[in-house]
């Protein structure tokens, strides 16, 4: 594989990968609003009983995707600005009623590749696809050129692929076959870690002799793993159409819809940070109370609570008081007094880091300085390189940052922010500690709008 750039992080507080047991929710509280879907559309009324699987609401911008029940229980709307709830979950729930066959019920034909993907769409596994390219879910009436299917995890704190696996395999292994009617010549590509363990040898004896799964290894070092950039050292180019990717639960997703004909709302969850007392990974649902989860895995200072990875996630706050139906994983980091961890995440630019990539770490009376400029100043850049360095998608970010300080809007273009991944690697290694990565995705932002005005004005 041809890379550039990329850093091996090593952080504490990594979940171990034993699963502890999480006690039965007492109610369930699930954000209308994830990081790619709002769910605008509410299907039920208040008071509601439902049961296991009904959608209560959908995302009109996104292919209607469902918002579903996990559990059956009574619906409330306004319990929690936000979210629906649901109170008094079953944990033994009924099954929808408005039941799809599953795979083995659909007979083949012309048919077929239309009702396995109604019954992913309604089921929730669609949600778990991503277009390489775009980022957004793809079009299942697209053929894609390919499908790249990752079990690779490599952000601070994710949830892990082996964790995913461990008891799931079978469901996985039967899951990517169930993927091979909605294909024609395409090819699959299943993508793990450069390294011999025994998941690494049964998903190779798997694919022996199926000529439409090839497989793809990389290195374990962060953003290796995401979507776009994996694309790319396959050689696959945006303009020959979608890519489906899919990760290790949006495999176990389809095996559950197509052949349990059921969503799969039980997922494997990690949390994980420096401040957490047990790192864990757990068995999960969409809507389990965020903070009935904090307090079984246990803090040992105070935090800030992040949905997601360390690089790439979102601060906890009143909009998201479950887990979320996109949710892996939480990252719980502690709040700085003196030094504050991997405080790229927080907006703006005034940050501490507590990395080892910084000279404040090695020199005081630097690490002195940077402290007395975060208290309101904003750091100008060394120069230092680091950045353009690490970034695997080849740009300088320094130079877009200063771009954007000097209102330099012309020369946007041709610095190719829309090259960026989003990984959050130069925020994490800039010594000034400036925000790269949000400035980044500021200024995609704003050439977005610009050109849609621009087309505004064309049609008009
Ligand atoms: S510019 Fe984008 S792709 Fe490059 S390191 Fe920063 S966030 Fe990652
Ligand atoms: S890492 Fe930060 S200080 Fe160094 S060149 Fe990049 S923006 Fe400038």
């Amino acid at each position: 594989m041809k890379t550039r750039g990329g850093y091996n992080i090593r952080l504490k507080g990594k979940p171990s990968k034993g699963l502890i047991a999480l006690k039965e929710p007492t109610i369930l509280l699930l954000p209308l609003k994830t990081r790619r879907f709002s769910f605008t559309e509410i299907h039920v009324k208040d008071a509601e009983r439902v049961v296991q699987g009904a959608v209560l609401a959908s995302d009109p911008e996104t292919q209607n995707l469902p918002l579903i029940a996990p559990r059956g229980g009574t619906v409330r709307l306004s319990h929690t600005p936000g979210h629906i709830t649901i109170e008094n979950p079953e944990p033994e729930a009924a099954k929808a009623e408005n039941r799809w066959p599953s795979l083995y019920e659909i007979p083949e034909g012309a048919e077929q590749k239309e009702r396995i993907t109604r019954s992913l769409l309604r089921k929730g596994a669609w949600q778990f696809f991503t277009d390489a390219f775009t980022g957004r879910v793809p079009d299942p009436a697209v053929a894609p050129q390919a499908v790249v299917i990752s079990t690779v995890n490599l952000e601070p704190f994710s949830v892990r692929g082996d964790a995913q696996l461990e008891a799931r395999l079978q469901d996985f292994l039967r899951g990517i076959e169930q993927l091979q009617p909605l294909l024609e010549y395409q090819p699959v590509w299943m993508v793990f870690p450069i390294f011999r363990s025994e998941l690494g040898v049964k998903i190779r004896e798997f694919a022996r002799g199926k000529a439409w799964i090839q497989l793809h290894e990389i290195p374990r070092i962060y953003p290796f793993d995401n979507e776009r950039l994996l694309a790319k050292s396959l050689g696959l180019k945006a303009k020959d159409g979608p890519v489906w990717s899919v990760k290790t639960e949006g495999i176990i997703a389809v095996n559950t819809a197509l052949t349990y004909s059921m969503p799969a709302t039980n997922r494997i969850f990690a949390v994980g940070g420096p401040s957490v007392a047990k790192p864990s990974h757990m068995v999960a649902i969409p809507g389990y109370p965020v903070d009935s989860l904090m307090e079984q895995v246990g803090l040992t200072e105070a935090s800030r609570l992040i949905n997601g990875g360390a690089f790439t996630g979102t601060e906890i706050g009143e909009a998201n008081r479950g887990l979320d139906s996109e949710s892996l994983c939480i990252t719980a980091l502690p709040v700085a007094y003196k030094r504050e961890v991997l405080s790229f995440v927080l907006p703006g630019f005034q940050k501490r880091s507590y990395t080892n990539t910084f000279a404040s770490l090695i020199r005081p009376k630097f690490k002195e300085r940077i402290t007395t400029a975060l208290r309101g100043e904003k750091r100008p850049c060394i120069n230092c390189g680091f950045c353009s360095e690490v970034c695997p998608a080849g740009i300088v970010p320094s130079a877009i940052h200063k771009a954007v300080f000097a209102n330099d809007f012309e020369n946007y273009d041709k610095l190719r922010p829309e090259l960026c991944v989003e990984c959050g690697l130069c925020s994490y290694v800039c010594t000034s500690k400036i925000d790269l990565r949000q400035e980044i995705i500021e200024v995609k932002e704003t050439i977005r709008k610009e050109a849609e005005l621009l087309q505004e004005g064309a049609t008009e």
